[in-house]
């Protein structure tokens, strides 16, 4: 269909007989961000690990923005494709400015002596300025990344996500360890990366994902426990019974 960006159809992954992913199916469209949650091995990572082409699935298909099995490539060719992926722990060049991070990034394959001397045009810096502002870090350009405060160290590195200007962000526990001011405040700066992309987030948080206020779905065994609006999913029995039984 042609609002569905992503469509995992009947996905398995096994590791030595363990079926960390059994037979899910999940359905995104575009424009849309969603939260996933679940309980520690209910198959989050392994998920995204197949979306991104990190993990190639046993069974079922991939479908990314019509056509294409995603399963049928490289983490290369799916990054290339518009998918982009941010980890929970940081990789900046921490003795880097926030500028020069995110000018590496948006020079992508360019080496790095080549990305930082190299001419920029207007256009590249207005799309450097325009990413700087949609994550806070105007203000905090010239700062060496080491010197970031650690949401802001998070928010650079979806500002390095944006440079690869992905139609898909996969960002895990974005909020862990942030201020509950820094927190709110991502919330708010995925919400509107959403606007134009779609999103999706891993998180622990409920608090976080409340604030998101988009449809949620957890996790449990490797398939789909429960979907819809935060309140029903965390109110169905299934979904109480697997995190209190924990
Ligand atoms: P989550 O991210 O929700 O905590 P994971 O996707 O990391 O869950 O893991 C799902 C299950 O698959 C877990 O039981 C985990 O131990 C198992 N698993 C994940 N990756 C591997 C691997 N490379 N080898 C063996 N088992 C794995």
């Amino acid at each position: 269909r042609r609002d569905t960006l992503l469509y995992l159809d009947g996905v398995t992954k096994s590791f030595d007989g363990f079926k960390a992913i059994d037979n899910l199916s999940l359905v995104l469209q575009r424009g849309e961000m969603r939260a996933i949650i679940g309980p520690n091995g209910a198959g989050k990572t392994t998920m995204m690990d197949i979306i991104t082409g990190k993990t190639r699935p046993d069974a079922g298909e991939v479908y990314f923005a019509g056509e294409t099995d995603l399963t049928r490539h490289d983490e290369a060719a799916i990054a290339s494709m518009g998918i982009g992926r941010k980890f929970q722990k940081p990789t900046v060049f921490e003795s880097h400015t926030v500028e020069d991070n995110l000018r590496l990034a948006l020079a992508g394959s360019r080496s790095v002596f080549g990305a930082l001397f190299h001419r920029r045009t207007s256009d590249e810096r207005r799309r450097r300025d325009d990413i700087l502002t949609a994550t806070r870090l105007t203000h905090r350009r010239n700062a060496r990344a080491a010197d970031l405060s650690h949401g802001q160290k998070q928010w650079l590195e979806i500002a390095m996500l944006l440079a690869q200007d992905p139609q898909l962000l996969l960002i895990d526990e974005p909020v862990a360890g942030m201020t509950d001011a820094e927190t709110e405040e991502t919330a708010r700066l995925l919400g509107e990366i959403a606007e134009t992309r779609s999103v999706v987030v891993v998180e622990h948080d409920m608090h976080f994902v409340r604030a998101l206020g988009v449809k949620v779905t957890c996790l449990h065994e490797g398939a789909v426990l429960a979907e819809g609006p935060l309140d029903a999913v965390s109110a169905d029995p299934r979904v109480v019974e697997v995190y209190l039984g924990r």
